[in-house]
């Protein structure tokens, strides 16, 4: 069992997810069919997803913008920019929206802003056609509460769930999330935690479209890899894994 049967598996899995047009979550982005309506109609309900993308469930982070949105009666950016008492409101109202209940807001307004000044009150722009993958990921990481871990998760969904038509695959990456990282190690992918061996190693293993891997490398850590008890007779790669399941890695998830 060799590093290269695992990038093999891995390949095919990510090419069977991106060829289903798969969200993040199976086929969608969350439970509520609404919610994903609205994260495929709306650049900017779809940038504001990305900025809930921590420190809670993916189902329940995408679910945001539509919960925002019921309990604001708009996701207009003007009143997004120009209202931030409004916005804190409606995230610190019961059950609260999400854990980071100060910043997050902040991060919606500040979004706003920058959808405002820079791109003409239109998301999509971030993302035009034809950009290259590096823009795009640095575009991203401009906004205030946007890393590049979610930077990198977001192109790959614009490529693989949208089919936004982007330049250079070849420079895409795997998001540094503890899912990925712990599947890249306990499969021996990459020996060493960190963004550099973790992106070096998605580079080596799968150098026409590094972040092909990250979904289904997320799908896996999520749903077999658990951090405790990994269930390696049901994982994708169980036949080929080398089950390195000793290695933990420290984070949110893990
Ligand atoms: S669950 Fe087991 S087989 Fe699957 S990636 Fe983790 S260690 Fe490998």
């Amino acid at each position: 069992m060799t590093p290269s049967t695992v990038v093999n598996e891995l390949i095919a899995y990510g090419r069977e997810l991106a060829a289903s047009g798969a969200a993040q979550v199976g086929g969608t982005f969350t439970d509520i069919p609404e919610a994903d309506r609205l994260l495929k109609e709306s650049p900017e309900a779809f940038l504001i997803g990305v900025l809930f993308t921590q420190g809670i469930p993916a189902e329940r982070a995408w679910a945001g913008p539509y919960l925002l949105r019921e309990r604001l009666g708009h996701l207009d950016l003007g009143r997004l920019a120009s209202e931030p008492e409004e916005v804190h409101a409606a995230f610190n109202t019961p059950p609260m929206l999400h854990r980071f209940k100060n910043t997050l807001p902040k991060w919606v307004s500040a979004a706003a802003i920058r959808l405002l000044d820079e791109y003409d009150g239109d998301a999509s722009r971030v993302w035009a056609p034809g950009s290259h993958v590096v823009d795009v990921t640095e575009r991203l990481s401009a906004f205030t509460g946007i890393g590049r871990k979610k930077a990198v998760m977001a192109t790959e969904i614009l490529a693989r769930h949208f089919g936004v038509p982007l330049e250079g695959l070849d420079c895409g990456q795997v998001a540094y999330d503890v899912q990925v990282r712990r599947v890249f190690l306990r499969s021996g992918l990459s020996r060493e935690d960190s963004v550099q061996a973790i992106e070096a190693a998605a580079r080596e293993a799968y150098p026409e479209a590094p972040g092909t891997l990250d979904l289904p490398a997320w799908l896996i850590g999520r749903e077999t890899c658990r951090p405790r008890v990994p269930l390696c007779d049901e994982c994708r790669i169980g036949t080929v894994c080398p089950r390195l399941t000793w290695i933990m890695v420290e984070g949110v998830g893990s």
